[in-house]
């Protein structure tokens, strides 16, 4: 047994460990860290985006430093509607993260454990591989997705390149949604970020039930995207490939269960549920966790009690607050026809740009989820009610 006193272990160095790593150095002087990470090397190979509007105003001038691209619109297209909306859209990445936390490296604060597995956990103390165990003041369990039995899920499926064009790609701002492209198997849609004048991501995107990943077809899809865009002279600087859970519902019953379990590592990112049940994005929540739990350190002077205990009825506020997202996953996936699914996002982007920013931010009122779901929602009414209340839904995929 190896004893930690009164520090921190995180257990994954990606997006959500870094971000806590680096705010809760930064906040509390006196706070010890060490990251356990599976791999070679912290942050992996990532570009993460998200709207400005999506950020906490706590967290904002702190993420300036992570952000690497930045524009002040971006576009959306479908076959009924195509639209510019003024709304600022961030990418930052893995290298930008890594310089985030390199000083805190390098005066020795925060401690790295590279090429370390770890294989249990409890709210202090770690197990290895190696069969080592380790003691601490507070375990973050950080090692991203992991399904759940709590949890009903469908997906987002995603392939990406950033491509070198050799004469200017032509696109100024983000394209979030092209989704004039064929609609195969559910809701399709191709995403473009141009970083550069001749450098551009281009990501082609599913929303289906399963999460088997066909990379050979959707690689195929993206070169007759790329060829159509006139794009065909370029050389492929990084590709990526994702599928990101999408919440249809979670069973109450046993997330109360589960999050009351004593003893437990305290789970942050997207293992914790920390995702926009929507989009399965993270960032924003990413942050917002870091921020609280170096928050509530500082405010109990350096000890960790109260940060655990506010970390307990974030992830309670956190499945709360995603109900109407799950309900709406619910039309999209279950009550929607899979070819008529763009439909739903069609009419969605119809909706003023303050609403629309507020649903991405979580922060949407009773009258914005009123608005969302009242009118003419391209989804049959007998399918809509089936699928409506959380707990029957649950109950009809427990009898299929
Ligand atoms: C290709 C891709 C693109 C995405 N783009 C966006 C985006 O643009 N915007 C956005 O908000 N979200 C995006 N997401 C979703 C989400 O933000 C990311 O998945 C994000 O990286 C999740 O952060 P995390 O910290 O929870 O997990 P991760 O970043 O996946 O980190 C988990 C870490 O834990 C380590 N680990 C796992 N098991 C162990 C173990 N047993 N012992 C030790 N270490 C372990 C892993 O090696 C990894 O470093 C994207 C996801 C993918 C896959």
């Amino acid at each position: 047994m190896q004893h930690y006193q009164k520090d921190i272990i995180i257990i994954g160095a990606g997006l959500s460990g870094l971000l806590t790593a680096w705010r809760v150095l930064e906040e509390n002087p006196d706070i010890t860290l060490t990251l356990i990470e599976g791999s070679d090397k912290i942050g992996g190979d990532h570009t993460w985006s998200f709207n400005w509007s999506d950020l906490i105003p706590e967290v904002q001038s702190w993420a300036k430093e992570f952000v690497v691209y930045e524009w002040d619109k971006y576009d959306v297209k479908f076959p009924k509607r195509e639209r510019q909306l003024d709304i600022t859209y961030c990418t930052g990445n893995s290298d930008s993260l890594r310089a985030c936390v390199q000083p805190l490296i390098d005066n020795g604060r925060l401690k790295l454990m590279l090429k370390t597995k770890v294989t249990q956990t409890s709210a202090d103390s770690v197990t290895l591989a190696s069969g080592k165990i380790l003691k601490t003041g507070w375990v973050l369990d950080a090692r991203g997705f992991e399904p759940k039995d709590t949890n009903y899920l469908g997906y987002q499926k995603f392939v990406g390149r950033t491509i070198k064009t050799k004469a200017p790609h032509g696109l100024k701002y983000p394209i979030i949604m092209d989704a004039t492209v064929d609609q195969i198997g559910g809701y399709r849609f191709v995403y473009c970020l141009p970083f550069t004048e001749h450098e551009v991501l281009v990501e082609d995107t599913y929303y289906t039930d399963g999460p088997e990943l066909s990379e050979n077809e959707i690689h195929a899809r993206l070169d007759s995207y790329i060829s159509d865009k006139g794009w065909d002279d370029h050389e492929i600087i990084r590709q990526e490939k994702g599928v990101l859970p999408i919440t249809l519902a979670i069973d109450s019953a046993r997330f109360d269960e589960l999050a009351h379990e004593s003893g437990r590592a305290t789970p942050i990112g997207i293992r914790g549920g920390y995702y926009h049940a929507v989009t399965g994005y993270s960032l924003p929540q990413a942050m917002k966790s870091a921020w609280l739990i170096a928050d509530k350190i500082k405010e109990d002077g350096g000890r960790l009690g109260a940060a655990q205990a506010e970390m307990d009825q974030h992830e309670y506020d956190h499945y709360r607050e995603e109900k109407f997202l799950r309900l709406l996953n619910r039309m999209l996936f279950r009550a929607a026809k899979p070819e008529k699914r763009y439909k739903v996002l069609q009419r969605f982007y119809g909706f003023q740009k303050d609403l629309i920013e507020r649903f991405y931010a979580g922060q949407y009122s009773r009258k914005d989820q009123l608005r969302i779901l009242i009118g003419r929602p391209p989804v049959p009414i007998h399918k809509a009610l089936k699928n409506f209340k959380e707990a029957d839904f649950i109950a009809n995929e427990k009898a299929q």
